[in-house]
């Protein structure tokens, strides 16, 4: 590590060493299989039973739900959403919610649903908050599955999923809800109670665990009732819902990052919502920093702020902030090299030049003031710079 100031956290993070540490560790001693009937197989179960656990217990799980191992993020959503649409027949071609600022992990198997006929409908997220009267009139008897993001990846925004939840036990006998926790995960505090959901989504490189791994978070009456179907087939691995054998390193290295970061939440909060507050404060009151707009959502994670620049497209101030060693990303770093790259921006009603000359700010808990301090420096002096081409 130099003197970078990594600004990208919600792209991904550096693992901590208390994760890389649980992977070499488990690495090293667990490598059986834990599928295998020998002893070996057995200390590997039991490796990812005690990941599962503490896993759930960062969730606020209760109800003795069960964590299935994935590949990450994307693999949890689609299982959620294609699993949850193909479980049974009777749900072909039936309604399925979403918002309109999702993740392409969401919007991608939600347009192969609309592509087989089921009706995909979406909540507008205008201004980063779900309409809720869009809520209540989306939410009709026919309604199988809803799937919502609860921090949005590109402005911040958080959603306001329980009302989503209030409206489906109301109105919708057949729904479960998908809760695409991404970038909430020990961000912001929530369980799976407070949420009603049905189905988590978690990615573990989002918080200083190892890249490639995730969990869905199934309630057990979805187990109960089959109300899930895998989309990999195979051995039958993680409750016959996620075949493959799995990677028993990364999982309990998540799972320490997890409980690590469980523990330190509310520190960690404060620490974000600190940096966050000094980066609004300078660009209130720099003027070099005026032509600067904040897209603010009503209600917001602490560690994303998305901001507008004065006519400067997005990439060319990323890459010269990069030759500074000061790292942001343009909307989102998932999304944008593809053409999705700017839709959660349009959903919260940028134009498209604006959103265009959009970057994401993503703070870590490991970053300071003193960062913020210089990052608001170094885009004040860009902005001067570019400004004259
Ligand atoms: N959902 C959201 C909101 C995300 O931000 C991301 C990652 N950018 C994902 C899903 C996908 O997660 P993963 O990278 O673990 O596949």
């Amino acid at each position: 590590m130099g003197n970078e100031i990594y600004f990208d956290n919600s792209a991904t993070t550096r693992i901590s060493e208390e994760a890389l540490k649980t992977y070499l560790s488990v690495a090293r001693s667990e490598y059986g299989n834990p599928s295998s009937l020998h002893g070996m197989g057995k200390d590997a179960e039991t490796v990812l039973k005690d990941a599962r656990q503490s896993i759930s217990k960062t969730v606020g799980d209760a109800a003795g739900g069960t964590v299935l191992f994935t590949s990450g993020g994307t693999e949890a959503n689609n299982l959620a959403i294609l699993g949850r649409a193909h479980a049974k027949p009777r749900f072909k071609g039936k309604t399925i919610l979403t918002s309109a600022g999702e993740h392409a992990s969401v919007k991608m198997p939600l347009a192969a649903l609309a592509d087989e006929g089921y009706r995909i409908v979406e909540i507008p997220t205008t201004g980063g908050r779900l309409d809720p009267e869009a809520i209540l009139k989306l939410a009709t008897p026919d309604v199988i599955l809803a799937s919502v993001m609860l921090v949005n990846n590109e402005t911040g925004a958080l959603y306001d999923v329980p009302a989503v939840a209030a409206a489906l036990r109301r109105s919708c006998p057949d729904a479960i809800l998908h809760v695409d926790a991404t970038q909430a995960y020990l961000k912001v505090p929530f369980s799976v109670k407070t949420l009603g959901c049905g189905l988590l989504t978690l990615s573990s490189h989002k918080i200083e665990g190892p890249k490639g791994t995730g969990a869905l978070w199934v309630d057990p009456g979805v187990i109960r009732n089959r109300g899930l179907s895998p989309i990999l087939l195979g051995g039958g691995q993680e409750t016959g819902l996620r075949s493959g054998t799995e990677d028993p390193p990364s999982c309990a290295a998540f799972a320490k990052a997890a409980a690590v970061g469980y523990s330190a939440l509310s520190e960690r909060v404060s620490r974000l919502t600190e940096l966050r507050e000094r980066l609004l404060a300078t660009l209130a009151s720099d003027p070099r920093l005026s032509g600067v707009r904040v897209n603010l959502p009503p209600v917001s994670a602490p560690h994303i702020v998305s901001l507008t620049l004065p006519r400067i497209k997005s990439e060319t101030m990323l890459h010269a902030l990069s030759a500074r060693g000061i790292y942001v990303s343009s909307g989102s770093a998932c999304s944008s090299h593809g053409k999705h790259g700017t839709s959660a921006l349009s959903a919260f009603g940028l134009s498209d030049p604006d959103a265009d000359a959009t970057i994401r700010v993503s703070f870590s808990h490991r970053n300071t003031t003193e960062q913020v301090d210089l990052f608001c420096d170094a885009l004040s002096e860009e902005i001067a710079r570019l400004a004259r081409f």
